[in-house]
C-alpha cells in the first residue's frame, strides 16, 4: 500500500469502527507505519469522519510533520513500534466491554481474559493490564513499553485496549477480537463455564503472531 491507499484505508476501517459502536465522540485512534513515518489519527476527530488526506503525519523520528495534529494518545502507540519491532499498525479503542473489563476488580492482571474461544487464544493469547494512570500521564507510557515487548495486546486498567499488528488489518481484528471476548466474558459472569483448557491453549499459542 502507498500513503494514499493507507490513509484511505484508515478513514474505511476507522468509520467501520465507529459505525458498529466500538468506538465513540473522538475516542479511539489508529496508526500506521510507513517506510518514511508514520500515519495518526488526529487529535480532537472523529473515527466516524476521517479525511484521508488530514491524518497526521510524522516523520521517522516520530515528530509532527503534517496534517492535523495527531492524537495526545499518540505515546501509548510509539511505545508498543519501540518495543515491537515489525509492527505495522496500533489501534486504541475505548470499546465498552473491554473497559468494562478493565475497571473488574477481582481479575488475573497477568493475564484478564479466561481462554474462551480459540479465535481469542490465537488473536490476542496473553492480556495484561496496564494499572491506571490519568490522560496524559507519560508514567502510563512507561507501563506499556515495560509490557509491550512481551505482549503485542494489553489493557489500560479504566481505560481500555492497546492492540499491535503486523497490518493494519491484524490489529483491527485482533482489537475486535478482544472486545466480541469481553463481551462473552461479562456474559458468562455467574455461569459455570467450560474455558479451554491449558493443552488445548498451548497447542492454538504456536499459531499467534510473533
Ligand atoms: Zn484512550
Amino acid at each position: 500500500m502507498n500513503e494514499t491507499q493507507s490513509r484511505d484505508e484508515i478513514a474505511k476501517l476507522a468509520k467501520s469502527i465507529f459505525d458498529r459502536g466500538l468506538t465513540f465522540g473522538s475516542s479511539g485512534n489508529i496508526s500506521l507505519r510507513l517506510d518514511d513515518g508514520w500515519l495518526m489519527t488526529p487529535t480532537g476527530s472523529t473515527m466516524g469522519d476521517l479525511d484521508p488526506a488530514r491524518i497526521s503525519k510524522l516523520d521517522d523520528d516520530g515528530n509532527y510533520l503534517s496534517g492535523d495534529k495527531p492524537t495526545k494518545e499518540n505515546f501509548l502507540h510509539m511505545a508498543m513500534y519501540e518495543e515491537r519491532p515489525g509492527t505495522g499498525a496500533v489501534v486504541h479503542l475505548h470499546s465498552t466491554h473491554s473497559v468494562a473489563v478493565s475497571c473488574l476488580a477481582d481479575v488475573d492482571t497477568k493475564n484478564v481474559l479466561p481462554p474462551i474461544t480459540a479465535y481469542y487464544v490465537m488473536k490476542i493469547g496473553t492480556l495484561p493490564l496496564v494499572p491506571y494512570f490519568p490522560p496524559g500521564d507519560l508514567n502510563l507510557a512507561k507501563a506499556v513499553r515495560e509490557m509491550a515487548g512481551k505482549h503485542h495486546a494489553v489493557l489500560l486498567a479504566n481505560h481500555g485496549p492497546v492492540v499491535a499488528g503486523k497490518s493494519l488489518h491484524d490489529a483491527v481484528y485482533a482489537t475486535e477480537e478482544l472486545e466480541e471476548t469481553a463481551r462473552l466474558f461479562l456474559l458468562l459472569k455467574g455461569h459455570n463455564t467450560r474455558f479451554l483448557t491449558d493443552e488445548q491453549v498451548a497447542a492454538l499459542k504456536t499459531q499467534l503472531p510473533s
